[in-house]
């Protein structure tokens, strides 16, 4: 079975083609500048060389149009008809309560769906439009749905009510959802089978600290709290995100500055995190590197990030009553050894060890604890489109 998978963002579209015999990717890319002139492809099969294809892209459907194009071409092409392609798993933000685990789509997923652009105004139009586009390219190809918020739908009421009138739960379904549960899922499961122990056994607490950044308790198997909340701002300081605050910053600053609701929301969710601390950049690579010329605010930027990060660990680690792992995941997670070494410093009272060697490691499957560690810390690298993959298979084979 040869699975499509695709993640279409407002004006990007990203996409792998993995067989599923061996969980190959024959091919991988991105479509960019969708709706905006000068839009292009980029195409890489498999290890060959990534190719550049300029071509007009005014919707979606011109983009996935593109995309089969890529992939049926006769010199970077992988497949030599659409009618290889069995399947389409599509990554969705947002599935609000209305699923906890993927999906195969049909209208009334679609309509579900729709019922929850509220909750996700910029990330759940582009995944419908991808779904639609999709129809029409390749109708009858049979898709299913992967959502980012259905790992966490298990949390318990305590861990996704917020201390706010009941009513707005009730009217406005205001309350914590999560999202990265995709992640979360796959390097909690890889985590277990790295050690050789049934997950259904395991109190695992995963930091996916990418861009965007959170952490999640997971235990036995089931997420049943993660630091992301309503919407992907809450929890650890991110990039741009600023994370936890006291909600009455929010009018403070909106009276100081004059700002309207989306000024602020455009302070704390594109101004913020360790850009706004270090006033530099949102890439950790340049703030480590300020850092250790002796740039003070980089160096505050990684230290009130790593200290967020550490009482999360804690907090869960209560939650849980206990921890067997800790998860390193995405982009910094797998490849700063200094972020995690920063963040397991000082936590041997929790039976947490990192062993400075070991921990000398990038983008790769490893144990960083030290020996003798009684929560063993793990690098897992993640692989969102893998699970999307997987699970597509799967709800597709048990039909
Ligand atoms: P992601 O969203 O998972 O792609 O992660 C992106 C983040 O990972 C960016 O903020 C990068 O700065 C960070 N990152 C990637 N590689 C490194 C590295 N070698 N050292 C430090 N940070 C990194």
């Amino acid at each position: 079975m040869k699975v499509l998978v695709i993640n279409c963002g407002s004006s990007s579209l990203k996409y792998q083609l993995i067989n599923m015999e061996n969980e190959e990717v024959l091919a991988k890319g991105i479509c960019e500048r969708i709706g905006i002139e000068g839009s292009f492809l980029k195409h890489q099969p498999g290890e060959g060389d990534k190719v550049t294809i300029e071509k007009p892209m005014p919707t979606h459907t011109e983009a996935i149009q593109s995309v089969v194009e890529a992939l049926t071409d006769s010199n970077h092409g992988v497949i030599k008809n659409m009618s290889e392609i069995n399947a389409v798993g599509h990554r969705v933000v947002h599935a609000g309560e209305k699923f906890a685990t993927s999906v195969v789509i049909n209208d009334a997923v679609e309509a579900a769906l729709n019922e929850c652009i509220e909750l996700a105004p910029l990330h759940n139009p582009p995944n419908i439009i991808g779904i639609e586009a999709c129809k029409k390219i390749m109708p009858g190809v049979p898709m299913v749905g992967v959502f980012d918020t259905a790992f966490h739908q298990t949390m318990p009421k305590e861990a996704y009510i917020y201390a706010l009138p009941y009513e707005t739960y009730e009217k406005y379904k205001v309350r914590r959802y999560g999202f990265h549960g995709t992640s979360h899922k796959f390097v909690s499961e890889a985590a277990a089978e790295f050690l050789g122990k049934p997950l259904s056994e395991l109190k695992i607490v995963t930091c996916h600290l990418g861009n965007g950044a959170s952490v999640a308790a997971v235990k036995n198997g089931k997420s049943i709290d993660t630091s992301m909340g309503f919407t992907p701002l809450e929890g650890l300081v991110m990039g741009t995100r600023s994370g936890d605050l006291d909600p009455a910053i929010v009018t403070f600053l909106q009276d100081k500055e004059n700002l309207t609701s989306e000024g602020v929301n455009n302070l704390l969710n594109k101004k913020s995190g360790v850009l706004g601390i270090s006033k530099l950049s949102s890439d950790f690579r340049d703030i480590e590197q300020a850092a250790e010329k002796g740039d003070k605010n980089a160096q505050l930027a990684l230290d009130v990030y790593t200290y967020r990060v550490k009482k999360y660990i804690g907090s869960y680690i209560a939650a849980m009553n206990g921890a067997d792992v800790i998860v390193f995941t995405a982009g910094l997670g797998e490849n700063s050894a200094s972020t995690r070494e920063a963040i397991c410093k000082d936590m041997d009272f929790l039976g947490i060890k990192i062993d400075p060697e070991r921990n000398n490691v990038r983008g790769k499957l490893a144990e960083v604890s030290a020996e003798g560690s009684k929560v063993k810390v793990l690098v897992v690298p993640t692989n969102e489109e893998l699970m999307i993959a997987r699970d597509t298979k799967t709800l597709l084979n048990n039909k």
